[in-house]
C-alpha cells in the first residue's frame, strides 16, 4: 500500500474565525498562520543565556518566545534581550502587578498575565491601561493549576466552565479600560477538560486563542497529551498559536509545534518529514537504527522533502513511491530512490551520507536533474537485488496466495484431528 504524502493531505480544516492580535511582527488569529511559542527555562536576567535559548528556538521553528519575568532583574535583562531578540519577546507574569508594567517599560511586545494569580481589579486595570496606551496585546493565560481560589470554589475545580469564567472575568476587567488587544488560554493538565475548556471559549468569545495542555511533562507522554489536545482543536478550527509544555529542552517544545502544524498542513514544510517502514522479517538493515541517524542528520538542515527509509528493495521504493528520496536496504547496499525510481546503489555503510547528498542535489538543481543522471544500470542492479530476496524470501508474505495455500495446507491435519476428536 502507498504511503501517503503531506503532497496528498490538503488542509481541511476551516479556521474559526477571530480578530487578530499583534505580538510584534507576528500576528495572531484571523487568517494568520497558527504560529508556534515556547518558553525559555533560563534566568531572565542572564541576558547571554536567556538570548542563546531564544536563538536556539527560532531556529528549531519557534515564532515568539515567552520569559519570565519574576523579579526586577528579570525585567532589567528584557530591556537588554528584546532589541537583540530575532522574535518577539512575551513577558510571563504572575503576582506583582509592577512587573508587568516593569516589563511594558522595557519594551516587550506582549504579556501574560494569570488571572488566578493577579486578582485586584485595580492593578488589572493599571496593567491593561498601559497596554493599550502602548499597543500592546496581552494574553489571558488561565491555569487550572493556579485558578482564582473563589472562582474554583463557585465552580466546585477547574471545570471547563470554571477556566472559561475566570477568562471572561478578566475580559470584563479589561473592557472596563477599553482595552480588548486579546488572545486567550484555558489550560489544564486534564486533556479532557482542556478539550472542553477551549470549546466552551470559542463558542463564548471571538478573540484568538493560545492552545497548550498545562504541565504536560516529560517525553513521550508529555508528547502524546499536547497532541491529543492541540491536534483535536485545530482539526475542529479551534486555535490560533500554540505551545507544548514540556519538561524537555523548550527547543524540543518548539520542534513538536512546528512538525505538529505542518504535519496537519496548517504551516509550510521547513524541514524533512521522514517516513520510515516499521521493519520487519524480511529488513536487511537495522531500520530504527538507520531512520534515528537519517532523522539526526536532516535535524536543522531546513531541506523540506519527504525522505523514506525502507527496510527492504523488496518492497521499500514500491510502498514509498510518493516520497521524494528515499533508500531501501538490499543485501549490504542500500538502493536509492528518488519517487520511486532507483538512481544510485550505495554501500549499506554509506545509506545515511547518500540520503544527505542527494537531498542536497534535489535543493540544488531539483527532483528532474537529478533523475536525469541517475545511474543507468541502477535500477537492473536493483531489479537483480530484488530478485534475489525474492528466491531466498518469497514474495511479500502477506499478499502472496501460493504461501497462504501452503500455511493452510499445515494446518489441515490439524482440522482433521479435531474434526475427529468431535465426532
Ligand atoms: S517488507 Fe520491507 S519495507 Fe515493508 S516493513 Fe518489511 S522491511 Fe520494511
Amino acid at each position: 500500500m502507498a504511503l501517503p504524502t503531506l503532497k496528498d493531505v490538503a488542509p481541511t480544516f476551516p479556521r474559526r474565525q477571530t480578530r487578530q492580535v499583534s505580538v510584534g511582527k507576528v500576528t495572531v488569529g484571523g487568517d494568520a498562520p497558527i504560529s508556534v511559542q515556547s518558553m525559555t527555562t533560563t534566568k531572565t536576567a542572564d541576558v547571554d543565556a536567556t538570548l542563546s535559548q531564544i536563538y536556539a528556538l527560532a531556529a528549531a521553528g519557534c515564532d515568539i518566545v515567552r520569559c519570565t519575568c519574576n523579579e526586577p532583574e528579570a525585567a532589567a535583562g528584557l530591556a537588554q534581550i528584546i532589541p537583540r531578540s530575532p522574535v518577539p519577546v512575551i513577558a510571563d507574569i504572575h503576582f506583582h502587578y509592577k512587573l508587568a508594567l516593569a516589563a511594558l517599560e522595557a519594551g516587550v511586545h506582549g504579556l501574560r498575565l494569570n488571572p488566578g494569580n493577579i486578582r485586584k481589579p485595580d492593578q488589572i486595570k493599571a496593567v491593561a491601561s498601559e497596554a493599550r496606551d502602548r499597543s500592546i496585546s496581552i494574553r489571558i493565560g488561565v491555569n487550572g493549576g493556579s485558578l482564582d481560589p473563589d472562582i474554583d470554589e463557585r465552580f466546585g475545580g477547574a471545570t471547563p466552565e470554571a477556566l472559561v469564567a475566570s477568562a471572561v472575568r478578566e475580559l470584563d476587567y479589561f473592557r472596563e479600560v477599553d482595552f480588548d488587544d486579546v488572545k486567550i488560554s484555558v489550560k489544564a493538565s486534564n486533556v479532557r477538560v482542556m478539550i472542553d475548556a477551549y470549546r466552551l471559549l470559542a463558542d463564548t468569545v471571538d478573540y484568538p486563542l493560545h492552545l497548550g495542555v498545562t504541565e504536560a511533562g516529560p517525553l513521550p507522554g508529555g508528547l502524546i497529551k499536547s497532541v491529543a489536545g492541540i491536534a483535536t482543536l485545530l482539526s475542529e478550527g479551534i486555535g490560533d498559536t500554540i505551545r507544548f509544555s514540556l519538561t524537555a529542552d523548550p527547543v524540543e517544545e518548539a520542534r513538536a509545534g512546528r512538525m505538529l502544524l505542518e504535519t496537519l498542513g496548517l504551516r509550510e514544510r521547513k524541514n524533512v518529514d521522514l517516513i520510515a517502514c516499521p521493519s520487519c522479517g524480511r529488513a536487511e538493515v537495522d531500520v530504527i537504527k538507520v531512520a534515528n541517524e537519517a532523522q539526526a542528520a536532516f535535524t536543522d538542515r531546513d531541506i523540506p522533502l519527504q525522505i523514506a527509509v525502507m527496510g527492504c528493495i523488496v518492497n521499500g521504493p514500491g510502498e514509498a513511491r510518493d516520497a521524494d528520496l528515499g533508500i531501501a536496504a538490499g543485501r549490504g547496499k542500500g538502493h536509492l530512490f528518488v519517487r520511486g525510481k532507483i538512481v544510485r546503489v550505495v554501500p549499506e555503510a554509506e545509506m545515511v551520507s547518500a540520503l544527505i547528498a542527494e537531498a542536497e542535489a534535489i535543493m540544488t538543481d531539483g527532483i528532474d536533474a537529478v533523475l536525469a543522471r541517475a545511474d543507468v544500470n541502477a535500477e537492473a542492479i536493483s531489479a537483480a537485488a530484488r530478485e534475489e530476496l525474492v528466491q531466498i524470501q518469497g514474495i511479500d508474505a502477506n499478499s502472496d496466495a501460493s504461501r497462504i495455500a501452503k500455511v493452510l495446507a499445515v494446518t489441515d491435519p490439524v482440522s482433521d484431528a479435531q474434526a475427529g476428536s468431535q465426532a
